[in-house]
């Protein structure tokens, strides 16, 4: 059987990774979380105590920063120079440092090309914010998963906070908006909806409901092809 892409993009705290994860398992397709390749580059940043928002620092950088995503039992695993630093890269700071390095051009060829790479042997559910737009502009299925700016900044905050990630809502939404804005606006693979995409709007919606209405959705497109 063909191999099938299926792209999910949307903003920050729209739960994009966490059904990506669970209907990816349904399918039996392997799930990639290409929002940790920028958190491994914008930790890489942060490591070197460069500010992240300078391509003259970073871009240099990236010739000595090798990201790697492996598949293991336990899901994706990332590494940064051979570090495992999947538990490393889910606080405020690096979120913040990820959405700075990405919309640094050379920053995301060097990572569409490994996101590319991973897609081309396998099925996949790939989620982030250009997937639909950029990265596999021919995925057999597009979603745009979004939600109410509250709702996505109250669902993060609930995140971190069982994480044991000292914080509060207000900073959350502030680190959100942030982000959200700098997706938006960057100009190489700007965060927006695929026009071939369908989007699904999760804020009145329990992330149980969300994951059958995706895979649902899913079935139904592969089998009336
Ligand atoms: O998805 P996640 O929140 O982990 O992504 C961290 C940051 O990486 C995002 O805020 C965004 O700036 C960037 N990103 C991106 N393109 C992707 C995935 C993530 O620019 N495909």
């Amino acid at each position: 059987m063909k191999n099938i892409s299926i792209a999910i993009d949307g903003p920050a705290g729209a739960g994009k990774s966490t059904v990506s994860r669970a209907v990816a398992e349904r399918l039996g397709f392997v799930y990639i979380d290409t929002g940790a390749m920028y958190r491994a580059v914008g930790l890489a940043a942060l490591n070197h105590g460069f500010d992240t928002t300078r391509a003259e620092l970073i871009v240099p950088m990236l010739e000595t920063t090798d990201v790697d995503i492996r598949h293991e039992a336990g899901g994706q695993k990332v590494f940064l120079n051979g570090e495992d630093i999947t538990n490393k890269i889910r606080t405020p700071e690096v979120s913040v440092a990820a959405s700075d390095v990405s919309a640094i051009p050379q920053v995301r060829l060097k990572l569409v090309e490994l996101q590319r790479a991973l897609a081309a042997s396998r099925s996949v559910v790939m989620d982030g914010r250009d997937i639909g737009t950029y990265v596999l502009p021919n995925a057999e299925i597009k979603i745009f998963l979004t939600a109410s700016p509250e709702e996505r900044a109250r669902r993060r905050f609930e995140e971190l906070t069982q994480k044991g990630v000292k914080t509060d809502y207000e900073s959350v939404r502030r680190d959100m908006e942030y982000r959200d804005a700098n997706d938006s606006s960057r100009e190489f693979a700007p965060l927006r909806p695929a026009e071939d995409s369908v989007t699904i709007d999760t804020t009145e919606i329990t992330q149980e409901q969300s994951i059958d209405c995706i895979y649902n959705f899913i079935i139904e497109k592969i089998q009336g092809r």
